[in-house]
């Protein structure tokens, strides 16, 4: 067992390997405020990677409802209920992550196996409402909500930590040098599932067919070209944003994802408390209440909705949100100049440009060259 420090629980703990340190991390942000659930990033991942035998009930992409929905059935609940409930005290988780626990049971991982069945229902529970039933002409004006739910799109981590490299008696599962990105060796795996048991957000799944266990591959054909992935690129809500993340320390403000995380930390790891540090982080939902949110994304809840809900007024972090899904090309570094955001790629061209004010155009009510009266002037 190496000792590591993990930033997202603020304190060393425990894990099987050394950190791998990758030239640079595969990141990305998910604004949940703006996800409508239309699953087209489950689809398009769908078509581009799982549309073979054996996979039929795999989804590397896939988008539940919480509080009641989950991929496989009651993936986080479980291990909630397994670690036994943990404290944070100011920014530094006292529970026990995932590693530390199964160290107290002479283990690498603490996790569990779903059944074959688990898998089978990715949108049971979906749409459930926490808090009561929505009657007709309900209008609910306070924040937050008495009565709520929210959309949970999740794809694999690629996390520092990563549970499923430390789980697997092969070293079939391994973390990429150049770009972190978890993968698992189809050749050297041999279908014992300990990656499906060890990841803590249960993104390795098992294929009866070849009996192999696979997983996200975050696209690398794409990021490798410098492009965002399918899911990324194709997400209607435009709730995506993907890049590179830098440790804490060498966090650089013009690096959009160094932005949202470490400066402005309105995007937040999903269950800190796991310890594998992921590299996808949400930006929380700001009509959910803070209890329920502080669970599932750590202590800085409250301080990301006030950062999300104040960036109308603030230029910067404005012009960042507004870059979400613009661009198909990998965006590097951003900056906004006279009210237009603008993203660059790693050779600093220009891919996304956007006025960060939307443009008003009022029309005469009345059309003297047609003659007509118009009901809609903006
Ligand atoms: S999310 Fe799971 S499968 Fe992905 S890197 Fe982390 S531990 Fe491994
Ligand atoms: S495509 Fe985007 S908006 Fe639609 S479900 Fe997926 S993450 Fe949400």
């Amino acid at each position: 067992m190496e000792d590591v420090f993990n930033w997202q629980i603020n304190r060393n703990m425990k894990y099987p390997y050394p950190a791998a340190k990758p030239e640079k991390q595969f990141a990305a942000v998910f604004d949940i405020n703006k996800c409508i659930g239309c699953q087209t990033c489950s689809i398009t991942c769908k078509t581009t990677w799982t549309a073979g035998r054996g996979q039929e009930y795999m989804f590397w992409n896939n988008v539940e409802s919480k509080p009641y929905g989950g991929y496989p059935l009651y993936w986080d609940s479980k291990l909630l209920e397994k670690l036994g409930g943990g404290k944070w005290a100011n920014k530094t988780y006292e529970g026990k992550t995932i590693f530390e626990k199964a160290a107290e049971e002479n283990l690498s991982v603490k996790g569990f196996l779903p059944a074959l069945e688990d898998w089978s229902y990715p949108n049971m529970g979906e749409d459930e409402i926490y808090g009561g039933q929505v009657t007709q002409g309900m209008h609910i004006e306070s924040l937050p909500h008495p009565i709520w739910f929210f959309y949970l799109p999740r794809i694999c981590n690629h996390c520092s930590y990563p549970a499923c490299v430390a789980a697997c008696p092969r070293q079939s599962v391994y973390k990429r040098p150049e770009d972190g990105i978890v993968l698992i060796d189809q050749s050297r795996c041999q279908g014992y599932r300990q990656c499906v048991s060890g990841c803590p957000y249960k993104k390795p799944m098992y294929n009866a067919t070849t009996n192999r266990s696979e997983k996200c591959v975050a696209c690398y054909p794409k990021t490798e070209a410098g492009l965002h992935t399918q899911c990324m690129e194709h997400c209607i809500g435009k709730i995506r944003v993907q890049g590179w993340i830098n440790p804490p320390d060498k966090a650089d403000p013009t690096n959009p994802i160094d932005y949202l995380v470490h400066v402005r930390k309105i995007a937040l790891p999903l269950y800190p408390q796991f310890g594998t540090q992921p590299n996808v982080y949400y930006i929380p939902p700001t009509h959910v209440p803070p209890p329920y949110l502080t669970q599932m994304f750590g202590t800085g809840v409250e301080a990301a909705i006030k950062a999300y809900k104040d960036a109308p007024s603030d230029t910067t972090l404005k012009g960042l949100l507004v870059l979400f899904g613009s661009c198909a090309e990998l965006m590097t570094k951003f900056e906004v100049k006279n009210d237009i955001a603008i993203g660059y790629n790693s050779k600093g061209d220009i891919v996304a440009q956007t006025p960060i004010v939307e443009p008003n155009v009022i029309r005469e009510h009345y059309d003297k060259k047609l003659d007509v009266y118009r009901l809609d002037v903006t």
